[in-house]
């Protein structure tokens, strides 16, 4: 196992892309505190992790809620001892060109990327340089790197994580502290799903059209990015050994975009 008794926390891990991770992690032998809006989903995948024979536990946290946010962290560091892994995964879409976007919306995919992102990592590394280091990680995206029409709160936001990323790598160094991203293309969950109907209202094409010449167009292989491959490599990060990976952007895209 790869992360055998490593302690690990994910946001917005009640479904979809960090559900998929804590399962993952909870394999490979992490314990896991999965943190999300609602218990409830909170529970669903503690409840999936311990089926699986791992060790979970759930946390109801809005990663904009400063005060939830360093009161859980600091809840699974008193319980299991400390905090090698956290990854701010906790995320929402809009679909809007910026010329009719609210405010509103502007703030809201703003404040839960990188204000949530901001928070975690705070609240982790007060822990991580106080227990000799740790492993920061970021659901960044392909638009981390790159933009589309219709979503510029988004990509500011990812872009936003990006340069979080890199200064925590900066910073964490010395601790101890490695920091990555991770940017996947479009994966099917609940997020990608409602924006391809938003989408094509928008355009003016079928939800089909959106799925080939908008999300997959520029793949390899007209291929989605599943939940496996991005599990798999937040795997592979919180497990790498040294700081000679840090302060990196990994793409996990089908090629849709290249470095
Ligand atoms: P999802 O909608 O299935 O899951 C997002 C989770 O975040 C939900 O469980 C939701 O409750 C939680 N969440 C939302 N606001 C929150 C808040 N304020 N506090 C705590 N939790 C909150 O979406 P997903 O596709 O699994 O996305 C997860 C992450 O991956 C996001 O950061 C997203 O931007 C990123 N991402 C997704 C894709 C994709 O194609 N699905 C691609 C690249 C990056």
């Amino acid at each position: 196992m790869r992360l055998e008794n490593r302690i690990a926390l994910i946001t917005g891990a009640g479904r979809g892309i960090g559900r998929a991770i804590a399962e993952a992690y909870g394999r490979e032998g992490a314990k896991v505190a999965v943190a999300d809006l609602t218990l409830e989903s909170a529970r669903e995948t503690v409840a999936a992790i311990e089926q699986a024979g791992g060790t979970a536990m759930a946390l109801k946290m809005d990663v904009t809620n400063e005060e939830e946010v360093d009161v859980n962290v600091n809840y699974v560091v008193k319980q299991w001892g400390g905090l090698d892994i956290a990854l701010a995964n906790a995320g929402v879409q809009h679909i809007d060109p910026v010329h009719k976007l609210a405010f509103s919306d502007w703030s809201k995919v703003m404040s839960v990327h990188l204000d949530g992102a901001f928070l975690v990592t705070r609240a982790a590394l007060r822990h991580m340089y106080q227990g000799g280091g740790g492993t920061m990680l970021y659901m960044g995206s392909v638009h981390s790197l790159e933009a589309s029409p219709l979503k510029a709160p988004y990509v500011a936001a990812k872009h936003g994580m990006l340069g979080l990323c890199r200064a925590v790598a900066k910073e964490g160094a010395e601790h101890g502290v490695r920091s990555n991203i991770i940017c996947p293309g479009f994966v099917r969950t609940p997020l990608v799903d409602k924006q391809i109907p938003e989408q094509a209202r928008e355009l003016g094409i079928s939800e089909e059209e959106v799925i080939s010449k908008v999300m997959l167009k520029n793949t390899v292989d007209g291929e989605f990015t599943t939940l496996e491959d991005v599990a798999e490599l937040a795997v592979h990060l919180a497990a790498f050994p040294s700081a000679a990976l840090t302060g990196q952007s990994i793409v996990v895209s089908h090629g849709w975009h290249m470095q």
